[in-house]
């Protein structure tokens, strides 16, 4: 299949393309035109032009009407144990109807933006789907971030529309989201736009209306309006190239970027890459922990698994509340199948110990997944053999916000594994990798990841900003799209991503990735997690400095800060010993859980008065913690 895809993607993509719903068809001439090389004039890219459907129709009615209307679409757990819900694929599209009928009455058409600010509550991908349905533009912002940030986003797509709701408990800690979203309205006024409407759902279990601060005019409950729209609700066709959402990257190395993607192509490549990389199974129970928030959530939670027909799982809460063993008693609840999720999970249940995994039986597991960073083969080994009891294969899944889908998985049983490599690429996509003056270079190597030729689920803009799209992805490296990562491929022809091509680090002449030291590093029984970047080095130009975090109880020493060095000089060699180990007590990260390295660079080399925009931190107290500390 991958031969085919290469040799006639035209081809293999119609083929898939076809098993879906097209109002019209698309211009068999024109199935991909592309142009990714700035000296032949501008960036652009379409799949399936001149055809019509709707993401919305085929991820929701076209289940229904394959008979599977009181099969199961979506099940609900919620913050606390025993909370719970579920929909049926009919029930869902009466949801995704009413609210639909609802914006449409208030003006949202075609191509115009709204904004959603929700937690995980099944009315996060229904706010999503019904936008779909009518043809307006989501753009989901992750409901943890600040005022600010939420506010930045509004002004950059100005929104006919924000949906929110009231308050959220994450955790045991109840978090009053519409005071955000009030914050938020207020700032981005000052900026110059004003939002008409704010749709609020009122989480009763949490706060009750009238305890919540209200703006009348603009506030309007859901519960008041929503539900007295009928259920059923046409469908808007769009173009296969009309926009469906906007997201914005996770901002870990600088701004967010506003990244465009479009209806057809995003739809055939999603549900391919979602049947293939977790082998599904229509009796599949599918859990994927990220949030909605994400692009993780928008290809892996909402549409790749609806288009599929699946039974997805939602959760709303954290993976340790009550406890960290809160994951394996869903998935025992559920029966989950398929279980994906990142590795900053994965490392911090692997610190809080076995006995909260085996505890549970984990009998329905059968493939595990992840995604967001490399995953430290340490990590790895503990995912297949504790949690997947050495019996589910792992796709280590490698793509970006900017990709839609997957780029390079492990099919699971296809090909051996190999802990901590993201494999091969998938159908269609090619990789290359290149050197500085953009050569490609073939068999065993080590460089930056370029992707030659497109594939459908690539994103077509930045919103608003197609030059900073060409800057970015395509001047680098005349002719391909570039990652931003960096990659070496090893004799058999498997791909090992090394982290952003940013952080790479030059020791003496030798580039040494991020990913290798710290994979180096966790692999010690007393690290839990660790974080390298580069310092000025007198002698051999950059240095290594090591932030790590100890397992919970384990004492920082001197003892223990040179059997930490001694595992790095094993295992890569001494040319990649950590000149200093600066102990952590936690890491920055962004909020989708990855580590921020321009962050450490900057405590690093003590430019504490630069460390720039840390809004999208999850946690920016750490950054005190470990300014504090630099003394040990
Ligand atoms: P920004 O672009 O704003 O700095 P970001 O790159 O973190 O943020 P995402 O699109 O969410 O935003 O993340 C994509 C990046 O995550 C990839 O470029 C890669 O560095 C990393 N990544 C994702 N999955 C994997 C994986 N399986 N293995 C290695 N790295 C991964
Ligand atoms: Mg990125």
């Amino acid at each position: 299949m991958y031969e085919r895809s290469i040799k006639d993607p035209a081809g293999f993509w119609s083929e898939i393309a076809d098993a879906f719903y097209w109002k019209e068809k698309w211009n068999p001439s024109e199935v991909c035109s592309e142009n990714l090389d700035v000296s032949k004039g501008p960036v652009h890219i379409s799949w399936f032009k001149g055809g019509k459907t709707n993401i919305c129709y085929n991820a929701v009615d076209r289940n229904i009407e394959a008979g599977n209307g009181d099969k199961i679409a979506m099940y609900w757990e919620g913050n606390e144990p025993g909370q719970d819900g579920k929909l049926t694929y009919s029930e869902l599209r009466e949801k995704v109807c009413q609210l639909a009928n609802y914006l449409k009455s208030v003006g949202v058409g075609k191509g115009d933006a709204v904004v959603i600010y929700l937690p995980m509550l099944l009315e996060l991908p229904i706010a999503m789907l019904a936008c779909a349905r009518i043809g307006a533009v989501h753009s989901v912002v992750f409901a943890g971030f600040s005022a600010d940030s939420l506010a930045q986003r509004i002004v950059d797509c100005k929104p006919k529309l924000v949906l929110t709701c009231n308050a959220v408990k994450r955790g045991p800690k109840p978090i009053l989201l519409k005071d955000i979203v009030d914050a938020a309205l207020v700032e981005s006024e000052k900026n110059g736009f004003s939002v008409g409407i704010c749709l609020t759902y009122e989480n009763q279990s949490v706060m009750k209306r009238q305890d919540t601060k209200w703006q009348a005019g603009r506030d309007v409950w859901w519960q008041d309006v929503v539900t007295n729209f009928p259920t059923k609700c046409d469908v808007e066709w769009v173009d296969a190239e009309d926009p469906l959402f906007l997201l914005y990257t996770s901002g870990s190395t600088g701004k967010p970027k506003g990244v465009m993607h479009t209806s057809g192509g995003y739809m055939v490549y999603t549900a391919t890459t979602f049947k293939y990389a977790f082998d599904y199974k229509p009796t599949d129970i599918y859990w994927c922990t990220a949030d909605c928030g994400w692009i993780t959530g928008h290809s892996y939670v909402t549409y790749g698994p609806l288009l599929n027909g699946a039974a997805v799982l939602v959760f709303e809460g954290t993976p340790n509340y009550p406890d960290a063993g809160r994951c394996w008693d869903i998935v025992d609840k559920y029966k989950v199948s398929i279980f994906y999720t990142a590795p900053t999970l994965v490392r911090s249940l692997m610190r809080d110990g076995n006995e909260y995994v085996t505890r549970y039986s984990r009998k329905s597991l059968r493939v595990l997944g992840s995604v967001g960073e490399p995953i430290n083969p340490s990590a790895w080994r503990w995912f297949y053999n504790v949690v997947g009891d050495s019996k589910c294969p792992i796709s280590d899944t490698w793509w970006q916000t900017e990709t839609g889908g997957f780029m390079m998985t492990p099919l699971p049983g296809a090909w051996p594994q190999k802990p901590g490599s993201a494999t091969f690429p998938f159908f269609g996509v090619q990789p290359v990798i290149v050197d500085e003056k953009g050569q490609e270079i073939e068999g065993e190597c080590s460089g930056y990841l370029c992707i030659k030729k497109s594939w459908p689920g690539a994103f077509r803009t930045l919103y608003g900003d197609h030059d900073r799209y060409e800057t970015t992805y395509f001047k680098p490296f005349a002719g391909y799209y570039f990652t931003g990562d960096g990659c070496s491929r090893d004799k058999d022809g498997y791909h090992w991503l090394t982290g952003r091509v940013d952080d790479v680090i030059n020791v003496s002449g030798h580039r040494i990735g991020t990913a290798e030291v710290e994979s180096a590093l966790v692999s010690h029984p007393q690290c839990a997690e660790a974080a390298v970047v580069g310092v000025e080095h007198e002698v051999k130009g950059q240095g290594i400095y090591a932030f790590v975090t100890l397992v919970d109880g384990v004492p920082y020493s001197e003892e223990l800060r040179k059997s930490l060095i001694s595992k790095v000089r094993t295992q890569i060699g001494a040319f990649a010993a950590p000149d200093r180990i600066h102990w952590a007590p936690g890491l920055p990260k962004t909020r989708s859980g990855k580590i921020m390295r321009r962050i450490l660079r900057k405590i690093a080399a003590k430019q504490l008065d630069e460390l720039g925009d840390i809004s999208t931190l999850a946690d920016p107290g750490v950054v005190d913690q470990l300014i504090a500390l630099k003394d040990c």
